[in-house]
């Protein structure tokens, strides 16, 4: 039996996962402020969704997916990333009809790539991401990329660059595709097995290549924003208007251009320039993908969405040394010595947490001084303790762990004491 994990995976332990929960927190509570829900989509789709929705060039769909027949000979793959799966959500559910328009959604779940594990690169990763669906006002990407923003800067980091660039409309990607492939075309045979494949696919896809990146050939390719017709032009000066309105420094990058066949228009990224960081700087991108939900079968509908890893933030995190203060205190912990005090601290233990404390006790029988080490280790803030004696005259010991100050309470007013820093705890 292989006990071991599988690669490319990771356990993450309780410690751990109080920063993964502090940090869904934060998230959750800035796509309140932006009114993006959550939707919730399986974790597997049949494997054409992702075929369509990702692209037969990209890399995801050429070597990194998981893909199986079930029992019934069914074509099913863990996912990849969320957007296809959002996107056939949407068309499946007919959201489009949906009075409030834009469609705003976010996801938060594992994603699944067969991918060479790394550092910042796992083959199971959590990625949360949001999908404008409907508009195609620019002024929802400088939202779309503010939201990215927001959540890096929230959780504290500092050291952060965005990287935009639009890839035009159809038109315009038209043109920069015949020339890309004028370009590449004499000299194909100097590439990679996938940028030959791509070369009449998807000739961009080559400027997004790991293999070839310093070819020169990569360095000369003719840019996109050499390509843009005017009303592509209005957009992306729409995109930077805004940000600059928002005060959010960016660069234009033209050799940006992104996993997906499907983007258009804006595409951005966003990396962590703390020193230390890996060789993999980006934590987050995405883009505009008018012509998505046609692929589905819907109507015509633009949108843009982005996605980032919580694995990629955590890792920026630790680089730049961001500290969080959690707030996992425990208000009391029992100490019981004695069979009868025991016997009573079952209840005790019960009423402090129907009035809403979290309370924990010994179970392992301890002494005195193990036990308030335990309360310490757990970081309580008060210590009962409960011994014979105290049982006998009815009271109990309250030790306020911080100020070290130690008073009796009578066992019939316990509770009515506990409410009343309960009332205060509330204010
Ligand atoms: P890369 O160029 O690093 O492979 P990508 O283009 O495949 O990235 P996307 O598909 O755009 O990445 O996914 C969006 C984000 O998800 C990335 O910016 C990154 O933060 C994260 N991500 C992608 N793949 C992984 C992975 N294998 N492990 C952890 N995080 C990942
Ligand atoms: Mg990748």
């Amino acid at each position: 039996m292989n006990v071991k994990i599988p690669r490319g995976t990771q356990d993450i332990l309780p410690e751990q996962v109080k920063l993964w929960q502090w940090i869904e927190d934060k998230v959750r509570h800035i796509t309140k402020k932006y009114r993006y829900e959550e939707i919730r989509t399986p974790i597997f789709e049949h494997t054409e969704i992702f075929q369509r929705g990702v692209g037969d060039t990209t890399d995801i769909v050429q070597k990194e997916m998981y893909s199986f027949q079930d029992r019934g000979g069914r074509d099913l793959t863990l996912r990849p990333e969320g957007t296809a799966s959002v996107v056939r959500s949407f068309v499946e559910n007919k959201m489009f009809g949906h009075p409030n328009q834009p469609i705003k959604l976010y996801y938060m779940g594992p994603m699944f790539r067969y991918e060479r594990p790394q550092s910042g690169r796992y083959r199971q990763f959590v990625q949360f991401g949001v999908e404008a669906l409907g508009s195609a006002d620019p002024a929802i990407d400088a939202e779309v990329i503010a939201l990215a923003l927001e959540i890096y800067q929230t959780v504290g980091l500092k050291n952060l660059n965005l990287v935009i660039n639009s890839l035009g409309d159809i038109e315009s990607r038209l043109k920069h595709r015949e020339a890309l492939i004028n370009h590449f075309k004499p000299r194909i045979g100097e590439f990679c097995k996938d940028c030959q494949s791509r070369l009449e696919k998807n000739p961009l896809r080559i400027l997004d290549c790991k293999v070839d990146r310093e070819h020169e050939l990569m360095k000369t390719a003719p840019s996109i924003l050499d390509y843009l017709n005017e009303e592509s032009q209005e957009y992306f000066a729409k995109v930077r208007q805004y940000l600059d309105q928002l005060g959010v420094e960016y660069t234009v990058d033209p050799t940006l251009v992104r996993g997906l066949d499907y983007y258009n228009q804006t595409t951005f990224e966003i990396m962590s320039s703390a020193p230390g960081f890996g060789a993999i700087t980006t934590l987050c991108g995405g883009g505009r993908y008018n012509g998505l939900v046609e692929e589905f079968g819907g109507p015509e509908t633009p949108g843009i969405g982005f996605a980032l890893s919580i694995e990629r933030l955590i890792a920026a995190m630790e680089a730049e040394q961001v500290e969080v203060a959690f707030d996992d205190q425990l208000d009391f912990y029992i100490v019981a010595l004695g069979d009868k005090a025991k016997d009573y601290s079952v209840k005790l233990l019960a009423d402090l947490r129907n009035n809403g404390f979290s309370a924990d006790r010994d179970y392992l029988d301890r002494k005195m001084k193990a036990q308030l080490k335990s309360a310490n280790r757990l970081n309580a803030k008060y210590t009962i303790i409960i011994g014979e004696d105290e049982l006998e005259k009815g009271e109990v010991q309250v030790k306020n762990m911080e100020s070290g100050e130690q008073k009796e309470v009578k066992l019939a007013e316990f509770i009515d004491v506990v409410q009343k820093w309960s009332n205060r705890k509330e204010k």
